[in-house]
């Protein structure tokens, strides 16, 4: 597939890129020593007793007007191809 088949139906700018925004809360429970039953001497952030994904979002963005298009990219494990970005850049639901 030749990236510049895909183009922004806004500016035609073919700088497109997928993002994947994620907001975890990770949860250390309070012992004797530093935070989380794993961490003995300091907090290390990756020893977490508990992490939740509390929001999450993809979106392809045009890099050169900047108009977003949601779409799920990581739901499928072969990817998207080119006929699922061009579903995803026609549709009027995009900001
Ligand atoms: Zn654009």
């Amino acid at each position: 597939m030749e990236p510049s088949q895909i183009v922004c139906p806004s500016c035609k700018s073919n700088i497109l890129t997928a993002k994947y925004e994620a907001k975890y809360v990770y949860s250390y429970i309070i012992d004797s020593n530093a935070p989380g039953l794993k961490n003995k001497e300091e907090l290390l952030p990756f020893l977490y007793d508990n992490r939740e994904q509390v929001e999450a979002r993809q979106y392809i963005k045009c890099e050169s007007c900047g108009k977003q298009f949601p779409c799920f990219f990581s739901t499928k494990s072969s990817g998207i191809d080119y006929n699922d970005l061009q579903k995803i850049l026609s549709n009027d639901n995009n900001i």
